[in-house]
């Protein structure tokens, strides 16, 4: 169940993808979200809590990374989230 709930996020950040394929945006979602996405970590909220929690400063991509929306995204999982806003601009 719960890794199903991975396969559907994953199949809609690549369905936005596909959309706009030279979105680096939508590339980076999708890259951050298959690293590090585990919808079995109890306690550590949606995708992008998860990649925002991310340590890994010495990835490419970290500093491009998304953040929490702060609220309901439709890639997210069932649930609003409702974490504050981050944004890298703001660290
Ligand atoms: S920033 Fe973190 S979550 Fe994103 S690809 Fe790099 S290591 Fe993975």
């Amino acid at each position: 169940m719960k890794e199903d709930q991975r396969e559907k996020v994953l199949a809609r950040l690549r369905k936005k993808l596909d959309a706009n394929p030279k979105s680096r945006s939508k590339a980076i979602d999708l890259l951050c979200c298959q690293c590090i996405f585990d919808p079995m970590a109890m306690g550590s909220g949606g995708w992008r809590s998860q990649v925002g929690a991310c340590l890994n400063t010495t990835c490419g991509v970290y500093n491009l990374r998304p953040m929490p929306t702060g609220g309901y995204d439709e890639d997210d999982e069932d649930e609003p989230q409702t974490e504050a806003i981050l944004t890298n601009e703001e660290k």
